[in-house]
């Protein structure tokens, strides 16, 4: 048996942990802060005394290793996944525009939902049904370095269908803008999501705040396996001998060997652990180029629930993209409604005070439910600066692999080499795969 170091205790961190503990591995994990979960969280809001999640999580039937981690620790049943993908958006005024699809093999079941998409014109529907088409291979396939904006219009996709459902897809799975996104990130998650099977597009949402969901059930599976589960432990530092990774110096100071280290924090934190010597090196170069993009939330406790027939609610051309009726989705009714909205690629409300949030919020309601009154109980922001990578077009190659250029040394987080969108199933994927490769590198 070897020891591992894992160093953050989100996603990725724990993913990895639970592969190397379920193969009787030494685990150590590193968490800086008291409670774990990184940027997939719950608390509790002092204020309200709910409890919050960081941000309204969406996941997809086709996130394969979430769901397997999830069930690996005992928590596969915390998700409600729709029968089918059907995606409600509201219009400006009030008029809807629902994306629902028969339970045909795909992708016949998007081709069938986009065609019988109510409220979108003919036209539209056409300029999809094309792009659909072509997906199919008969047109050149985006590379990282062309837009979303710049493949739509190659694809001939009207400003109609853009709005209803490219948009919302890219601003929601990319957390970018189109105008600046990369097209082949984009192709990953249709390929995965809606280009394999019926199944692999229905949409998920937790049925439990985050935390209870994963962070207390992994924990728990760790510590029964003998992990050792460090909160509240920075490291500082990686301990290194000869050009190779040997341990992790901590915040505390004191120094832990291991025979290998995974680094599971984001694209900065890790650039924080590495000797001033090494930060020249290519690989640790390009990740430093990599920017981020925020997400800004808002927990909205209203007097009555605005819309009661769909758990979430797209906003068609706003800039908030969603509304999320979470007490529906607990299985409350009637009184009080616990409503999220998300702003993606938010850089500009991440700068707004909460008093100019709140006034968006009333403009917005009064724009896209003119007749609907209600009155704000309670109102929290949440705004995640670095909330993922920029997957602006040109920046994959930016992404480091898993097996970093240095002996000893693996590298997970949503944002390494997946060939995913950083998201909850790019870091679940990246701290499997970091798990394999150290154990890998133990036999060798
Ligand atoms: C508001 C919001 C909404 C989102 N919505 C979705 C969604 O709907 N669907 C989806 O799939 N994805 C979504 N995501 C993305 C998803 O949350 C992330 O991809 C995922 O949580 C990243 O996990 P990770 O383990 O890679 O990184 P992190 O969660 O960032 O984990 C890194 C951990 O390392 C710790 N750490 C940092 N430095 C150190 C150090 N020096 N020593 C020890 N520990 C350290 C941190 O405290 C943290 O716990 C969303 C993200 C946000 C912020």
């Amino acid at each position: 048996m070897s020891r591992t170091i894992i160093i953050g205790a989100g996603l990725a961190g724990m993913a990895a942990a639970v592969r190397l503990a379920e193969a009787g591995e030494e685990v150590t994990l590193l968490e800086s802060t008291k409670a774990g979960g990184g940027r997939a969280r719950s608390f509790v809001d002092g204020a309200s005394g709910r409890e919050y999640d960081n941000g309204q999580h969406l996941l997809m039937a086709c996130y394969r290793e979430t769901l397997a981690f999830l069930r690996a620790i005992g928590s596969h049943d915390g998700i409600y996944f729709q029968r089918n993908l059907k995606v409600d958006l509201v219009r400006p005024g009030g008029d809807r525009v629902a994306l629902s699809c028969p339970p045909l093999p795909a992708p016949l079941h998007l081709a069938t939902g986009l065609l019988t998409m109510r409220g979108v014109g003919v036209l539209h529907k056409a300029a999809a049904l094309r792009a659909g088409l072509l997906l199919r291979g008969e047109v050149k396939r985006p590379d990282d370095n062309e837009t979303c904006d710049a493949w739509l219009s190659r694809l001939g996709q009207t400003a109609g269908i853009r709005h209803v459902f490219w948009d919302p897809l890219i601003w929601g799975v990319l957390n970018d803008d189109p105008l600046v996104a990369s097209a082949a990130m984009l192709m990953a998650v249709l390929e995965r999501g809606f280009m394999s099977t019926r199944d692999a597009s229905r949409l998920g949402v937790p049925r439990v705040p985050l935390s209870r969901l994963y962070v207390d059930q992994a924990l728990s599976f760790l510590r029964q396996r003998g992990a050792d589960i460090r909160l509240g432990a920075p490291a500082r530092a990686l301990e290194t001998r000869d050009q190779a990774v040997t341990g992790v110096v901590l915040k505390s100071g004191e120094t832990l060997a291991a025979d290998r280290v995974i680094s599971a924090v984001p694209p900065k934190a890790f650039l924080d652990l590495l000797p001033e010597s090494w930060s020249g090196h290519p690989v640790y170069q390009d990740i430093g180029r990599l920017q981020t993009s925020p997400i800004v939330n808002f927990w909205v406790v209203l007097d009555r629930p605005l819309f009661t027939d769909t758990p979430f609610l797209g906003m068609v051309n706003g800039p908030i993209h969603w509304l999320f009726n979470r007490s529906l989705i607990d299985g409350e009714t009637g009184g009080e409604t616990l409503l999220n909205c998300t702003i993606s690629a938010a850089r500009s409300a991440v700068a707004d005070s909460a008093e100019s949030l709140v006034d968006l919020f009333h403009g917005e309601m009064r724009r896209y439910f003119p007749k609907q009154e209600y009155a704000i109980r309670h109102f929290r922001v949440i705004k995640e600066k670095r909330a993922t990578i920029s997957h602006a077009a040109g920046t994959y190659q930016w992404r480091p692999e898993i097996i970093s250029p240095t002996r000893g040394l693996f590298m997970a987080g949503d944002w390494v080499r997946t060939g995913l969108p950083a998201t909850i199933e790019s870091a679940v994927q990246s701290g499997h795969e970091a798990a394999a490769a150290a154990l890998e590198h133990g036999r060798a």
